[in-house]
């Protein structure tokens, strides 16, 4: 059998950067790891591995038992962020990690710290995987391919361990939002999945924000400046007086856990027309709601003050929260607490500040909470992961697989 860590090593290797443009259906590099992964999944005699034109990688391993096992997803995603390049990853290994500072960088003095980054200090005596200081290293998310990797590994060698089908997928474009645009749940065949997509050993998720985006235009009215007595209409200062509007105690940087936000993320404008757009986040569909309502209430006043037609909106809905989908189905996320506990991983449930995959497939009929990989400080050059959380991930999901079997 080929470790967990080597699988790791070796898929870190590969550039699989996704990209912002929405006219690329996938980069080249992620190809190049699916077909790599194909390859490997047929060594493994899944047979129906396969990559569609798409970049999504299937496949199935049977059951071994005619009892009657529910189909379970096992999920990872074959990108890495673009925000930090992902091309010619050098990681390091870091035995019997000693508690200081890691020179992960020496030449331009890039050092990771339990000073910034105090969680390091779990992990005294453990070996570590960090980066080279000059990229990120790719536990996001190919820690979660390697695990289940891993994991069908043990298993195939493993044939007295008796289990239902068990459907996989590695999925592109995760880290730009449309990991789950083209995921044919129909043909994926799992009753429940899960993400393999978490940070921190312990990690389960099955709570995310509720999401929106807010388009406001204000529309003003430019005249020369030396003639603009009762005249000019500068929209740049109304798109302030917008802005003031909302509560200043709500936004990213204000809040934490289950609290709710609206962030502007930018302005384009001038006198003659300024565009504000807004992100909304909320956990509680009905706060999420009053939000949005809030929203278009402020854009009725302020016409209703400075003229109809000046100020408009557009709000769309981006994703929902999973938790609703999850509820009905509560066992898949405690046999997952289960697993965790039988092999000695202290659960963690908490909700994501953010969205998930598996919450857009949650709402396509394919309930998925999220299980950590290990990793920590994704996207940026201070990602690392601890060598036994890639071994754990492997046994809570081998682990799962017998529960179900089991029941
Ligand atoms: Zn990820």
């Amino acid at each position: 059998m080929t470790t967990v860590i080597e699988r790791f090593l070796h898929y870190v290797k590969f550039d699989t950067q996704s990209s912002e443009e929405t006219n690329v259906l996938t980069t080249p590099g992620q190809f190049k790891l699916a077909d790599t992964l194909v390859e490997e999944l047929k060594a493994l005699g899944l047979d129906d591995a396969s990559v569609d034109e798409k970049g999504y990688v299937l496949a199935h391993l049977p059951a071994n038992t005619t009892k009657h096992i529910p189909p379970i997803g096992f999920i990872a995603h074959l990108d890495t962020s673009p925000d930090m390049p992902g091309k010619d990853v050098k990681p390091q290994l870091i035995e019997n990690y000693d508690g200081g500072d890691i020179v992960l960088n020496g030449d331009n003095n890039i050092v990771l710290s339990p000073k910034d980054f105090p969680e390091l200090l779990n992990y005294r005596g453990k070996n570590l995987i960090t980066t080279d200081g000059t990229t990120l290293l790719g536990a996001d998310d190919k820690a979660g391919i390697a695990e289940v990797m891993t994991a069908i590994d043990y298993l195939q060698s493993h044939k007295e361990i008796s289990h239902g089908m068990i459907c996989i997928a590695f999925t592109p474009n995760e880290e730009v939002g449309r990991g789950a645009d083209y995921f044919d749940v129909q043909r994926f065949g799992a009753e429940f999945a899960y993400t393999v997509d978490g940070g921190a050993i312990g990690e389960l998720e099955y709570e995310n924000f509720n999401a929106a985006g807010a388009k406001v235009k204000v529309q003003g009215r430019n005249v020369h400046p030396g003639s603009a007595k009762g005249k000019m209409i500068n929209a740049i200062l109304l798109a302030q007086e917008f802005i003031m509007k909302l509560p200043t105690d709500e936004t990213p940087a204000n809040t934490e856990g289950y609290e709710g936000f609206y962030h502007l993320t930018d302005i384009q404008g001038n006198v003659e027309e300024t565009i504000l757009n807004y992100i909304v986040r909320d956990f509680d569909i009905n706060s999420f709601k009053r939000r949005k309502d809030d929203l278009q209430q402020i854009i009725n006043d302020l016409n209703e003050k400075h003229g109809a037609g000046r100020f408009s909106i557009e709000i769309k809905d981006q994703y929902f929260n999973m938790k609703e989908k999850i509820e009905p189905v509560k066992h898949i996320l405690e046999n997952a607490e289960k697993a965790m506990n039988e092999v000695g991983v202290v659960p963690d449930i908490r909700p994501i500040r953010g969205g998930t995959d598996g919450a857009r497939l949650s709402f396509m009929g394919l309930p998925t909470p999220n299980i950590f990989t290990g990793g920590h400080n994704f996207h940026g050059k201070f990602e690392f992961i601890p060598t036994f959380a890639l071994e754990k991930a492997v046994d809570v999901i081998i682990k799962i697989v017998e529960i179900y079997t089991a029941k």
